[in-house]
């Protein structure tokens, strides 16, 4: 089966092919293989593989960056910050994943009792394009600490970045079998999921993906992590500071093309400042400039696919025909994938903008009477992910993030992923936790020890 990959700013197009049974069989047959001498390693034998894989990151970043860029359109420096946050990823759990690993003490009336956390075998992935390093990354560092081995069925369009990763990965010198990647599609990788050779499985992806891969675990009693869409709020509150709560908007709306999970999508204002901060923010969105994603003058990437740009085109023209009102943008380019900065004002349940995820760069306007409204408005939707609210009143911002229906809330900051702190959604975000304890956890056996 032959697919191809379309580069969006040039068009050309490159074959890939999928891969045939035997090889998916080989595959699953050297993870099975590595599993047991990469969970027998020492935490401090894992740690330097990682340390190297992280080097080895930094060593290829240039060519990684260009196969980012080729098969997604990520802007080139984008794609460096991308590939060097993964490299820090890989780094902080190799210092930090003996700390979240450590055997817990239980006091009971036992001579000893204990909670340990051991290695499952291997994971399955699937991953989305939009952050096509990061996204594996995430999983992969506390993952591989963890003991774990691991196959990646990566999304169609970024074959070459899943390749490339495998390089890296090989090149720093991880056993072979420990890291695989699969060229499969979606029936194959039901078929994988329910393969005995493989414990679980973690998906990024839509939310229709999420149902799908969630049923097909659930049909095999296997665990699954699902990380899928949200319509973040980003709630403007009356004593906001514009100086700083503009360009985060910006930033948080338009980088990546708009396609974040944990982009702000909803801008929810109240009236002391709605006005004030539409026009600042259409001002500083109307700067951005589409162009070629490797010249370092362009400030919005294209999007990935021009499947997704016309999809994402008919929900603005839909909206608009319900009622918003195109205060930016609006018109897609002409003879690649582009989409402009595009801003709707007017945006009320019932539109599709209010309803769905925009996943491209449109941002919506959502004016509400108060505060009250403001967190009504922000838990009105079906995703629970990200959210951020901002006032210069920290207490305040902390009382509204405390109401807000999401997997986390910032106040005054950009909503990111951090491999500190645990990711994660709620509602039709998903279910289960990436990063940090809470993470690392998520693919082990949780497993009492009880010595009377
Ligand atoms: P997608 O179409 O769901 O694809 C994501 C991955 O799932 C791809 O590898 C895709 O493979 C696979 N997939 C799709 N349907 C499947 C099925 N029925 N069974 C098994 N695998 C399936 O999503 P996308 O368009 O790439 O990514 C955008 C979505 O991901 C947005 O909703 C975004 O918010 C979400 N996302 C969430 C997070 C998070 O951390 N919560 C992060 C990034 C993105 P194919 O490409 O081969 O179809």
């Amino acid at each position: 089966m032959i697919e191809a990959n379309i580069d969006p700013w040039t068009g050309e197009v490159r074959p890939f092919p999928k891969m045939a049974p035997a090889d998916i069989e080989a595959a699953l047959a050297a993870s099975a293989a590595a599993f047991p001498a990469w969970s027998a390693l020492s935490l401090d034998e894992r740690a330097a593989h990682l340390r190297r894989i992280a080097a080895t990151l930094r060593t290829r970043r240039e060519d990684l960056a260009l196969t980012m860029t080729a098969e997604m359109g990520k802007l080139r420096r984008e794609a460096l910050a991308e590939i060097e946050k993964s490299a820090s990823a890989c780094e902080y759990y190799a210092d930090n994943a003996a700390r979240y690993l450590q055997e817990q003490a239980i006091g009971t009336e036992a001579a000893r009792s204990y909670v340990r956390y051991e290695p499952i075998g291997c994971v399955l992935a699937i991953m989305p394009w939009n952050f096509p390093v990061w996204q594996v990354f995430r999983f992969l560092a506390p993952g591989l600490m963890a003991g774990n081995v691991a196959l990646l069925k990566h999304a169609t369009n970024v074959p070459a970045c899943a390749d490339a990763i495998a390089e890296v990965l090989a090149e720093a010198g991880l056993p072979a079998g420990v890291f695989g990647v699969l060229h499969i599609n979606n029936q194959q990788a039901a078929g994988v999921i329910g393969d005995p050779r493989v414990q679980a499985v973690t998906l990024t992806g839509s939310e229709r993906a999420g149902r799908s891969v969630a049923a097909t675990a659930g049909s095999h009693l296997k665990k699954c992590v699902l990380e899928l869409g949200g319509s973040d709020p980003f709630i403007v509150l009356d004593d906001a500071d514009l100086e700083k709560t503009v360009p985060v908007a910006v930033a948080s709306r338009f980088g990546n093309a708009g396609q974040t999970c944990i982009a702000a999508k909803r801008f929810i204002v109240t009236p002391g400042i709605a006005d004030r901060f539409v026009r600042a923010f259409c001002e500083a969105a109307g700067q951005l400039q589409v162009g070629d994603p490797n010249d370092g003058a362009t400030t919005l990437a294209p999007m990935a696919r021009a499947d997704l740009r016309d999809e994402l085109h008919r929900q603005v023209m839909a909206s608009v025909a319900q009622g918003a009102r195109v205060l930016l943008g609006g018109q897609p380019g002409q003879g690649d994938t582009s989409y402009p900065a595009t801003i709707l004002d007017a945006v009320a349940p019932g539109m599709l903008a209010w309803d769905e995820e925009l996943f491209g760069p449109v941002a919506s306007i959502l004016r509400v009477a108060d505060e009250a409204e403001a967190v009504r408005v922000a838990n009105a939707t079906r995703f629970g992910l990200g959210a951020s609210v901002w006032t210069t009143d920290a207490h305040r911002g902390e009382r509204l993030a405390r109401r807000i229906q999401a997997g986390a809330c910032f106040v005054n900051s950009l909503v990111k992923s951090d491999v500190r702190l645990p990711f994660g959604g709620t509602k039709a975000s998903g279910f289960g936790r990436e990063l940090a304890e809470h993470g690392i956890h998520e693919f082990t056996n949780i497993k009492t020890v009880y010595v009377a």
